[in-house]
């Protein structure tokens, strides 16, 4: 007996999760041109135009700043595995997943971990770090999640890389929820270190992992007196394909590249002050929709990310039936709460090509739905009200 394979045919979802994001056409059209080889002159002038075009949403000068081939979680590693060595310390701030994620990496590193732990929706307070650091004595870095995925939170950066800097240590950010979705200015506020993804903000499928390094971090690297222990993540091998000397290190995903440079130029063209406007209006008018429908947001005020919404769940709600019913019966995805949240949360993104009225509307609307059926008490069209005033209609 043969199974019967059916042609590939999955739904057409709005995606407002955590990530993926939905993908512009232009992005999946790149994505199906030809392939050449990855020493092609002509993929050359891909790769050259990618590190033009990612300088530009990382506002910096650095000219080691490629994409890894992998999702942000490889960005992540990149980091750490080319700038400790064993025995060196480590500063990592953790007020969500993430930044748990990067204290696991480090331990793996070999390398001395120092915790500066804040609480899950809250910001971590630059006094932390600086005691942190004091007591440390000659930590090599500081990391910390700029656009905390798990929680909703923005954190803010610059003093805590004065901070860094006055105590000598680099400073690394992840970025992957940030970039292209708000300001992320990596030579303004010092940053010597960070990593993304392709698949939130940049509206991207996922698969690659943006990253920068500054003049100073580079210097770390080249002295460093051991091998970096992963062979695919280092850059002193890596920095050899994408600088002037195009040496094979391993095949760069073409199709990868070509979609991520058709979504850099989408940002291009709208320009940075632009599509970051764009994320803001929507992010307060999704805001001012949940809030008219009794629903709370998670995040500390004045510190929400406007490319991701943590909503607590109301009481007798339930999480699973919730998301069920939203992407059944109206195609949207939303994500579940993580670590402390699971359970807990809603996770709500508006990340590039997703961040639109349209969705916002939407999901507003689909969501008032989902929770009447289960006897939540709602003002009807409250939460579309609200958002109409949002945008001033
Ligand atoms: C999604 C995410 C990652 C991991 O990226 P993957 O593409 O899932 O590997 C890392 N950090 C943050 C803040 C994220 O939101």
């Amino acid at each position: 007996m043969t199974k019967n394979y059916k042609q590939l045919n999955p739904s057409t979802r709005v995606l407002l999760g955590p990530g993926p994001s939905n993908v512009h056409p232009r992005v999946l059209k790149a994505m199906s041109t030809p392939l050449v080889g990855h020493l092609d002159p002509d993929f050359l002038e891909v790769m050259n135009e990618t590190m033009e075009l990612l300088r530009c949403v990382f506002q910096t000068r650095n000219e080691l700043t490629i994409p890894m081939s992998g999702t942000g979680s490889a960005g992540m590693e990149t980091l750490f595995v080319n700038l400790l060595e064993p025995g060196d310390k480590a500063v990592v701030c953790i007020n969500g997943l993430f930044g748990q994620r990067m204290a696991d990496i480090v331990e793996r590193c070999g390398a001395e971990l120092v915790t500066v732990e804040g609480e899950w929706g809250r910001i971590i307070e630059p006094d932390q770090v600086e005691e942190a650091l004091k007591k440390a004595g000659g930590a090599k870095i500081v990391a910390i999640v700029h656009a905390e995925t798990s929680t909703g939170v923005r954190q803010p950066l610059e003093e805590i890389s004065k901070i860094a800097k006055k105590y000598d240590a680099l400073f690394l950010v992840d970025t992957v929820t940030s970039l292209g979705g708000m300001e992320v200015k990596v030579d303004e506020w010092g940053i010597d270190a960070s990593y993304s993804g392709t698949q939130k903000c940049l509206s991207c499928p996922p698969g690659l992992s943006p990253v920068t390094f500054s003049e100073r971090a580079r210097e770390v690297i080249k002295k460093r007196k051991t091998k970096v222990q992963s062979w695919y993540l280092d850059l002193s091998m890596i920095q050899n394909y994408w600088g002037k000397e195009r040496f094979y290190h391993h095949t760069a995903p073409i199709s990868m590249n070509y979609a991520l440079r058709e979504a850099l130029m989408l940002i291009h063209e709208e320009g940075l002050e632009a599509r970051f406007a764009r994320h803001e209006r929507n992010s307060k008018a999704l805001t001012a929709g949940l809030e008219a429908m009794g629903l709370e947001m998670i995040a500390q005020e004045g510190y929400r990310l406007p490319s991701l919404h943590a909503v607590k769940i109301p009481e007798g709600i339930d999480d699973a039936k919730t998301r069920k019913m939203l992407l059944e019966e109206f195609n949207i995805e939303i994500g579940g709460g993580l670590g402390d949240f699971k359970g807990k949360a809603w996770r709500i993104g508006l990340m590039g090509y997703s961040s639109t009225k349209n969705n916002v509307f939407l999901v507003l609307s689909a969501l008032e739905a989902v929770l009447k059926a289960q006897g939540y008490k709602v003002e009807e069209g409250a939460g579309v009200k609200a958002a109409q005033e949002a945008y001033g209609f």
